[in-house]
């Protein structure tokens, strides 16, 4: 077990990556705020335990997250690409994206409840949106995500746990399925659980 700090002491990315008291990473280097308008408080009572992982690009199969953070804060201009209309009427949003480069983007205090999920299920529970937390990885179904975007998943699920008590991590396939198919079949469930240091119970079920 290395002791924490000792290995990230050199500059490795991310040093120092924690979530303070109200649910917010320190900007720096890898990790930028945005905060969205698209969010709303828990119910009272209730706090996060369960993880999401999502995928996202605007349009689709093309990276370059710009698109997707104007999504995110209701600023994306419909008229740069036909296919933006499908999303036109969406507010919506996720506590955290990691881009193609591992950079992470926070929009979303992790006490407060983003719009991630929609209409959705985890072991009989309604509304995911509730109880969970929701990261974007920049991607499609298909591509493979990078080893920049697994290294900051890992160091963002740390940082999560050492704040929020997560009993679960699922892809919003799982908690809607047949509606929904990310982060699909390039998302490696097997090293994210190594990485991330999940129990066998706490991952999707094959
Ligand atoms: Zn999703």
């Amino acid at each position: 077990m290395v002791q924490p700090g000792t290995r990230q002491a050199g500059g490795t990315p991310m040093m120092g990556l924690m979530l303070d008291r109200h649910g917010w990473l320190k900007p720096h280097g890898q990790v930028q705020c945005r905060p969205s308008p698209n969010y709303d408080k828990r119910p009272a009572g209730v706090d996060p335990t369960l993880l999401v992982l999502h995928n996202i690009s605007l349009p689709p199969g093309q990276f370059g997250k710009k698109h997707i953070v104007d999504f995110f804060l209701n600023r994306l201009n419909f008229n740069e690409h036909p296919w933006f209309e499908n999303v036109r009427s969406l507010k919506v949003s996720a506590h955290f994206l990691i881009d193609r480069e591992g950079t992470i983007t926070q929009f979303v205090s992790t006490r407060h409840r983003a719009w991630h999920a929609g209409v959705s299920s985890f072991n009989g529970r309604e509304k995911c949106n509730d109880f969970s937390i929701g990261i974007e990885l920049e991607g499609t179904d298909t591509q493979p995500y990078t080893d920049e975007q697994y290294y900051a998943l890992k160091r963002l699920t740390q940082v999560i746990r050492a704040r929020h008590t997560l009993k679960a991590v699922r892809g919003h396939e799982h908690i809607a399925p047949g509606r929904k198919t990310d982060p699909g079949p390039a998302f490696k469930w097997r090293r994210y659980a190594r990485e991330g240091q999940w129990l066998l119970r706490q991952l999707p079920q094959p």
